[in-house]
């Protein structure tokens, strides 16, 4: 059993039920509690009636309203808890979606089952050292360019306006603060903010460093603050480079 697994609930929000079931019992196996959600409207009833998910296995594809919006339903309400979405799909604009609605990870169907087990255990431990870090650390706040950042406070503003990040976007966003004009290998991104280690997919980090873009750069196809070092992994520059 995993450490992590240890008292986490998860939320399964699917429709197919053979996969529910299956997803289920292995979660089950592994520790977890687990309650499932067969459409987005019994999964909003589960979150505003229980005690808190650990957090939420979330398919794009349900029958009523699709986990894009509920992600981002869930957002707006400030409900923070981490969200790894399932998506049939694989076509840019969905991927894009995924990325804008809030979700933390993101999974393409068919995927194996020890993957999604990696990463949910990863969401849950960043979790736990993310609580144990914020207990001891004294309040944080960080800026460049026109951004402000509370990073106790969970708040984040681009000149006048408030930007809403997820935990792993603002987790990113204070590992690159740290670390200032150092090439950071992928790998030691994986490792240091989502805490796996020896882990062959370096896509996630491409994905999110793509979103920090989204939020902070000037023209985020053309970016000053978050550079691709080639063949290296990525820059962190405050000042904005040329
Ligand atoms: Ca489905």
């Amino acid at each position: 059993m995993s450490e992590d697994a240890e008292s986490a609930r998860l939320l399964v929000v699917e429709d197919e039920r053979h996969l529910a079931t299956g997803l289920k019992l292995n979660f089950e196996f592994e520790g977890y509690a687990v309650e499932l959600a067969g459409t987005a409207r019994e999964a909003m009833r589960k979150l505003a009636a229980q005690e808190p998910f650990s957090l939420i296995v979330l398919d794009v594809s349900l029958p009523d309203t699709d986990g894009f919006e509920l992600c981002r339903r869930l957002r707006k309400a400030g409900d923070h808890t981490p969200v790894i979405m399932l998506t049939a799909r694989n076509r840019a604009v969905d991927r894009v979606e995924g990325l804008t609605s809030g979700a933390d990870d993101y999974l393409t169907k068919p995927f194996e089952l020890d993957e999604l087990m990696a990463r949910v255990d990863s969401l849950l431990r960043r979790r736990r050292w993310e609580r144990e870090a914020g207990t001891r650390a004294p309040t944080s706040t960080y800026s460049f360019a026109n951004v402000v950042i509370d990073f106790d406070r969970h708040e984040v503003q681009v000149g006048e306006r408030a930007v809403d990040l997820t935990q792993l976007e603002l987790d990113l966003l204070r590992y690159f603060a740290r670390n200032p004009g150092r090439v950071i290998r992928r790998g030691e991104l994986l490792e240091k903010v989502w805490k796996l280690r020896n882990y062959p997919n370096t896509r996630t980090v491409d994905n999110f460093v793509l979103r920090l873009r989204r939020h902070f750069e000037p023209e985020p196809a053309r970016p000053v603050h978050f550079l691709s070092v080639r063949g290296a992994g990525y820059k962190f520059n405050p000042e904005g480079a040329a």
